[in-house]
């Protein structure tokens, strides 16, 4: 099977969130005035600081939004079946497009409003993917 689409590298935007995935680690950013930011950037969206502050998350939070992903012909999901597609938002405040993963029947069983945590699947070359199953 091949593997997910992954990021190219350099990426100098996204470098240090990458490395963290290495080890686990889902990751933010705080600027100056405490706006929080994910994705990784070079300056805020909100205020323009370039004072960024990473910041690990506990990588506990609630699903917004979600749908199923019946039939996808790329070859690194086709085999998957169903799969769940969704917007989590993270406790610490933001949120991530992510899967949800430990579901037998996703149809079925991803909701709205459930609390998920995260959940990592290592890819090849070191890289590992943060996706969220029933907490
Ligand atoms: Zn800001």
């Amino acid at each position: 099977m091949a593997g997910r689409p992954l990021p190219r590298f350099p990426e100098p935007d996204t470098q240090a969130f990458w490395d963290a995935t290495k080890e686990h680690k889902l990751t933010y950013q705080v600027c100056a005035k405490g706006h929080i930011v994910f994705f990784a950037r070079a300056h805020c969206p909100t205020c323009g600081s370039r004072e960024m502050t990473v910041k690990e998350s506990k990588g506990e939070g609630t699903v917004y939004s979600y749908s199923v992903v019946r039939l996808n012909r790329h070859p690194a999901f086709a085999a998957l079946g169903p799969y769940a597609v969704a917007y989590v938002d993270l406790d610490e405040g933001f949120r991530v497009l992510t899967n949800l993963a430990g579901l037998a029947d996703p149809v079925n069983e991803a909701k709205i409003g459930a609390r998920v945590k995260v959940r990592w699947e290592d890819q090849e070359g070191g890289l590992s993917l943060p996706m969220f199953a029933p907490a």
